[in-house]
């Protein structure tokens, strides 16, 4: 690959902060003197003002610094940026078990040790997702786990699947599945 070809993948990979590449490069900023992971959530600098290197020391050595965001002087996994992801990861995994269900987003939030906005934020960059849509599908996924398994009343697998109210569950099922919960589940009876 050409050092064009790969320049242009590397700056790619700065406009959208892949953390596939974090650890691959380090971006240094001509106009400031500090040097970046790909991942850093600073403002991105115009390309003609990035030059890119294989490792920290070689950033060092043109005399770039470190960002004090980012970090990109130590390990990964060591930096404070490294757990926005795994809080992530935790707040998708309570959601997906019903932390949701009767709890507010700033509750859960807190209980994660974070603002409100720093976890919805934190979900989007991790997962493209809202807390509401994952919190929606997770409701959804056990509506159809209690209709396909149970012969409960659509009024219980509403109520017992988390939502407030047998109108809202009507209305996020039909949105989702394009049919009422009792076609869903006399179709699948069929099956
Ligand atoms: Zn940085």
């Amino acid at each position: 690959m050409s050092l064009d070809a790969r320049d242009a993948i590397w700056h790619q990979a700065v406009n959208t902060r892949d953390p596939s590449f974090d650890g691959v490069f380090f971006v240094a900023i001509t106009s400031t003197r500090i040097y970046c992971r790909p991942v850093c959530p600073s403002r991105l600098a115009r390309q003609e003002n990035r030059r890119f290197f294989e490792t920290r020391e070689a950033a060092e050595a043109a005399g770039y610094r470190a960002c004090l965001r980012c970090r990109p002087e130590l390990k990964l996994g060591e930096t404070p940026l490294d757990k926005v992801p795994r809080l992530a990861q935790r707040a998708v995994a309570q959601i997906s078990g019903g932390a949701l269900n009767g709890q507010s987003v700033q509750a859960l939030a807190l209980e994660l040790g974070m603002s409100d906005r720093h976890l919805r934020r934190a979900l989007e960059r991790e997962v493209g997702a809202s807390p509401y849509s994952l919190a929606l599908a997770q409701r959804l996924r056990a509506a159809t786990d209690l209709l396909a398994a149970t012969r409960h009343s659509i009024t219980h697998v509403a109520f017992a699947s988390g939502f407030q109210s047998l109108r809202r569950f009507n209305a996020a099922f039909r949105q989702h599945f394009q049919m009422s919960p009792t076609e869903w589940r006399q179709r699948r009876t069929r099956e």
